[in-house]
């Protein structure tokens, strides 16, 4: 089975991720934690995307597109994966639609999370990392996934570990970039998933789910709706 998942920054699209991944056993391929963690190992791939990412640019296509393409080429992706993040513009849609294609892979399901972007960048703004597991979601602008509080200090409230602020997080002016690229649907993240959408006469199934109710309420959504596509291991 391989799916993406498309939601605009702050949707919660990433802690969605990390459940389907748990019920479907696919490998969670998210560009941004490739990012992430090429810069906290300072490898080369880390330090050509640190200053796009930090200012809330696009990686560039050169980069992001073969870093992409090739993890999916890997052992663990041959029994399917969940990709998220990726892609974000016309470009790399159809790279990775042709990817496919040439080695005769079918993308079966398309599922996006809806938001509206005021939303979207309030909770953006009120995350935060857990320094143990990037799937432990915590948010201070969300109650049930709030940290806990531990000695006077914010802790994960899943494994009481430290939290963290990602840099583009913070920053209004990159936010608004993140957001205008997602929601451009010339050319940016809406147009590359219209592209693969069109598809779906080919047999790609759509999921749209709503982001805005609580966590737990869009999990359930999600997972009546993966059942009813046949999705979820029993
Ligand atoms: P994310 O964790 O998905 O919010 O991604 C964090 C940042 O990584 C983005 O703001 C971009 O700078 C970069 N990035 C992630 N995915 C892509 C992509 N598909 N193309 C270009 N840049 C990306």
């Amino acid at each position: 089975m391989n799916i993406i998942i498309f939601g605009p920054n702050g949707s919660g699209k990433g802690t969605q991720g990390a459940i389907i991944k748990q019920k479907t056993n696919l490998p969670h391929v998210e560009s941004g934690v490739i990012f992430r963690e090429n810069i906290s190992r300072q490898t080369e791939l880390g330090n050509q995307a640190k200053a796009y990412i930090d200012q809330g640019e696009l990686v560039p296509d050169e980069i992001t597109i073969p870093m992409i393409l090739d993890r999916l080429k890997q052992d663990d992706c041959k029994k399917g994966w969940l990709l998220d993040g990726f892609p974000r513009n016309v470009a790399q849609a159809k790279a990775l639609y042709d990817a496919l294609t040439n080695e005769n892979i079918k993308l079966d399901l398309i599922i996006e999370v809806v938001l509206d972007r005021e939303v979207a960048k309030k909770r953006i703004m009120g995350r935060r990392l857990c320094v143990n597991d990037n799937n432990h979601p915590n948010n201070v602008n969300i109650d049930p996934i709030k940290p806990r509080v531990q000695e006077g200090k914010m802790v994960c409230r899943v494994c009481g570990g430290k939290l963290k602020k990602r840099d583009d997080d913070q920053d209004e002016i990159a936010i608004n970039k993140r957001h205008g690229i997602y929601f451009d649907e010339e050319s940016g993240t809406m147009a590359a998933k219209n592209i693969l959408k069109n598809k779906a006469g080919e047999g790609i199934k759509v999921i749209e789910i709503d982001g805005a109710p609580s966590v737990g309420e869009v999990t359930q959504n999600l997972l009546n709706n993966l059942k009813e596509a046949g999705c979820l291991l029993e």
